[in-house]
């Protein structure tokens, strides 16, 4: 069973980035540059990976809001035991639209900039505009990019990539065929079979509806 541990994290990077990271392993692979826990939810093994950006997410916004120079982000990775630094996923963002006067003619300079220009934040609602710094949009290759998203701020755009990943990484994880829910620390077997479940009762759950299976075909 994968553990993912939520920590804070200041890397000792050169750009001393403050990120909140989600360590693949537990805590024994976290990265070495851990800060004290301080706010709800960090410091925490979680199984299920969307519990743990969930998690991410929320110790990210109240760091944010306790200490907005920090400019904390998240990011999710593996260490393998070693240091190895995580990177928030990759957002673009092409400012906001520059009005420039040629030959009396108002022009915006950059024409990407007007991209999403009017759109809402996917993750937050917020209308994005050019005031507040024009849209962010996922790089190409990032978790949930496909999904063609506007958002106002790095931050809400790789909150969105970073629950994509967690959704997919859940769905291809192994879970008890009969609640589909996934296993804890302890798997149950019938016996004469291979099948495991997550607990007693459902493995209980099984067998009788295989008794109930047998039955039927004696009876038939
Ligand atoms: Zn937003
Ligand atoms: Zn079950």
């Amino acid at each position: 069973m994968d553990l993912w541990f939520v920590s804070r994290q200041r890397y000792l990077d050169g750009e001393h980035r403050r990120i909140v990271e989600i360590a693949l392993g537990g805590r024994d692979y976290s990265n070495p540059d851990m800060l004290v826990p301080q706010f709800h939810d960090e410091g925490r093994e979680y199984e299920d990976p969307r519990e743990a950006v969930k998690a991410a997410i929320s110790v990210c916004e109240q760091w944010r809001k306790a200490r907005p120079a920090d400019d904390p982000h998240v990011a999710h990775g593996a260490t393998a035991g070693f240091t190895m630094y995580f990177e928030p996923p990759a957002v673009e963002n092409f400012g906001p639209p520059q009005m420039v006067r040629e030959r009396g003619v108002l022009k915006n300079n950059n024409p990407d900039s007007s991209l999403g220009i009017g759109d809402r934040c996917a993750w937050c609602k917020t209308k994005v505009t050019r005031k507040s710094g024009g849209a962010f949009f996922l790089d190409g290759d990032e978790p949930g990019a496909t999904d063609n998203k506007t958002f106002c701020c790095a931050q809400h755009a790789e909150f969105y990539s970073i629950t994509c990943w967690a959704d997919e990484r859940y769905e291809k994880m192994p879970k008890c065929p009969v609640c589909n829910e996934l296993y804890g620390k302890e798997c149950y077997r019938l016996e004469f079979s291979d099948e495991e479940f997550c607990s007693e009762r459902c493995a209980e759950k099984e067998e009788e509806a295989q008794a109930k299976l047998n039955q039927e075909e004696e009876d038939a």
